[in-house]
């Protein structure tokens, strides 16, 4: 397996299996930050494109799939849907089996994403790639991946370990004091806030036109992708809801760097004015309007946990008694800490790892 982009440093997920003549690529993302894309100009074509979910920095690539064949993409329906006109699309279970070139794969829910899925190839004693995976989510649900000899694992927050019930205590106090804008992804942590805020009892939730469109995708196509039981309470938060109309209540708009969407408006807006507040709950990327943001200390950063934490990882670890693991999506200075938590696992960042 080759790691192209994703493993020690930030950057786009893509990876590439080859293996009895076949060539499989696992995503294709573009950032962070944005314009950052994996380099494949060497890779040639390859047989198939796997994506574990819709986020930009796993299928944001995808205008360099001509200089990899046109091959075709496998993913959900959910997130085939979202995709580009003119992409061969094969659909993939977001919890079941199903093979791609010939590979059995098994997939589960990713706990992360709409339509997103953890895959389980089987090659050798099993490769396990996670793709983005959040065991605490209150509102997508996560599938608990069978055992695999090789793990590429989700490792964004590196040796970190506070516990969601902490993010809401850090927050709460701001969306107390209000009016507060969260930049969000209104695919991702987006409408899993907005639910905690409607279970906290706030009234005063407004959402931009990307907000309302993944609530109600939630109702519909996507709600396959929930707890059991929810559905009910994710209809009443749509009802529930409001557009954003000036600086009230609690806000939650995208993009969540304020590059694009509601929020570059918003943020042209409000940045020299001392309301309303501004949370920042995800990844920062450096040379946003974002980034420009919490540097000048007019908005905040408060991590709202939508990946896994260190003991999570260590808990995978042993639940799928990985011999080999790949820690992806954080930096190089990682490792060891990692090293030591998965131990006696065998803890690699090279280039190359032979499954
Ligand atoms: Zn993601």
């Amino acid at each position: 397996m080759r790691l192209i982009s994703g493993v020690g440093a930030k950057g786009p997920a893509c990876f590439l299996l080859e293996m009895a003549g076949k060539r499989l690529m696992l995503d294709l993302g573009e950032g962070p930050p944005p314009g950052l894309f994996p380099k494949v100009d060497d890779i040639g074509p390859i047989d198939a494109l796997v994506l574990s979910h819709g986020h930009r920095d796993h299928v944001g690539g995808l205008s360099l799939l001509p200089k990899l064949g046109n091959p075709p993409v496998y993913a959900t329906e959910v997130v085939l849907r979202a995709l580009p006109k003119g992409i061969s699309g094969r659909p993939l279970p977001v919890r079941g089996r199903g093979d791609v070139l010939g590979i059995a794969v098994e997939t589960g829910r990713n706990g992360h994403a709409p339509g997103g899925i953890w895959l389980r190839f089987a090659i050798g004693d099993g490769l396990l790639y996670t793709g983005d995976i959040c065991a605490e989510s209150t509102l997508y649900a996560y599938d608990p991946p069978p055992p695999a000899s090789t793990a590429l694992l989700d490792c964004s927050y590196g040796a970190y370990d506070a516990p969601l019930a902490e993010c809401w205590r850090k927050l709460e106090p701001f969306v107390e004091r209000g009016p507060l804008l969260l930049p969000v992804p209104a695919n991702g942590r987006g409408p899993e806030i907005a639910l905690e805020l409607l279970r906290h009892g706030r009234t005063d939730i407004f959402i931009d036109d990307a907000m309302q469109k993944a609530l109600q995708q939630l109702c519909d196509g996507a709600s396959i992708s929930l707890h059991d039981n929810i559905g009910d309470e994710i209809k009443r938060l749509a009802a529930s809801v409001k557009p954003i109309d000036g600086a009230r209540g609690v806000m939650l708009a995208g993009s969540a760097d304020g590059t694009s969407g509601a929020t570059k408006r918003l943020f042209g807006e409000w940045q020299d004015k001392s309301e309303p507040a501004i949370v920042f709950t995800g990844y920062v990327n450096p040379t946003t309007p974002a980034d420009h943001l919490v540097k000048s200390a007019r908005a905040q950063f408060m991590r709202w946990n939508v990946h896994p934490r260190l003991s999570d990882t260590i808990a995978l670890v042993r639940a799928t008694q990985a011999k080999t693991v790949i820690p992806a999506f954080c930096d190089r200075s990682q490792l060891t800490a990692l090293a030591a938590a998965f131990a006696p696992a065998r803890v690699t960042m090279d280039d190359d790892v032979a499954i």
